[in-house]
């Protein structure tokens, strides 16, 4: 535990594993930091892939989890039953709106499609000026390197100001992460 007050993080990540167990070894050593520096877990409700992974690991380690799940998914993603509080929402943006609402900042770790949407979501409505929630990118084993390379890109070829690459802060683990997300949401 720091002095850091205590936070509600949203975590984005994927509904599947991955091809590395490194993947899943960082996710629950996300899960289980975030819990143990006294902070709320926010996700998507899933008990599948590295959402599973993260949100066990924090309530093992006494965390507070709150997951929002739409109806439609619960079955597919095997919606987890013995959450600290849990949202059905009727649609996918309700429940992205909802876990953002709820969030003082938001940390991306490995995932797909849904993964990246999510976490474009919170860097255009940055961009937009519409909050000032810290965006964190875990890049576990150079996950997002990819993605951090295509920002710059937008940057270089004029489609983005500086805020932008400046606005999504990449750690290489865990603890990296978490004092990033306390830092800057002071
Ligand atoms: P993925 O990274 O594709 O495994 O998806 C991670 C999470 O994002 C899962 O909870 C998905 O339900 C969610 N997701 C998938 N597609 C979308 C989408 N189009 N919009 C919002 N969330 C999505």
């Amino acid at each position: 535990m720091t002095d850091s007050p205590a936070l509600s993080i949203c975590v984005y990540c994927g509904s599947r594993m991955g091809d590395d167990p490194t993947y899943a070894e960082a996710a629950r050593a996300f899960g289980a930091a975030l819990a143990r520096r006294g902070h709320r877990l926010v996700y998507g409700a899933g008990d599948v892939g590295l959402m599973g992974e993260v949100a066990r690991a924090a309530q093992q380690a006494g965390g507070w989890t709150l997951g929002v799940i739409p109806e439609h998914l619960r079955a597919r993603e095997v919606g987890k039953a013995d959450l600290s509080a849990l949202i059905v929402t009727e649609t996918m943006h309700e429940r992205k709106k909802v876990m953002f609402m709820n969030a003082d900042a938001v940390v991306a770790l490995p995932g797909g499609a849904g993964t990246l949407d999510e976490l474009f979501e919170a860097l255009t409505w940055r961009q937009l000026g519409l909050h000032r929630k810290p965006i964190v990118a875990l890049n576990v084993a150079g996950f997002w390197d990819p993605l951090l390379a295509l920002i710059a890109h937008f940057h270089a070829r004029g489609f983005c100001g500086a805020d932008v690459p400046a606005s999504l802060a990449a750690a290489p683990d865990a603890e990296a992460a978490l004092d990033l997300v306390e830092a800057q949401a002071r």
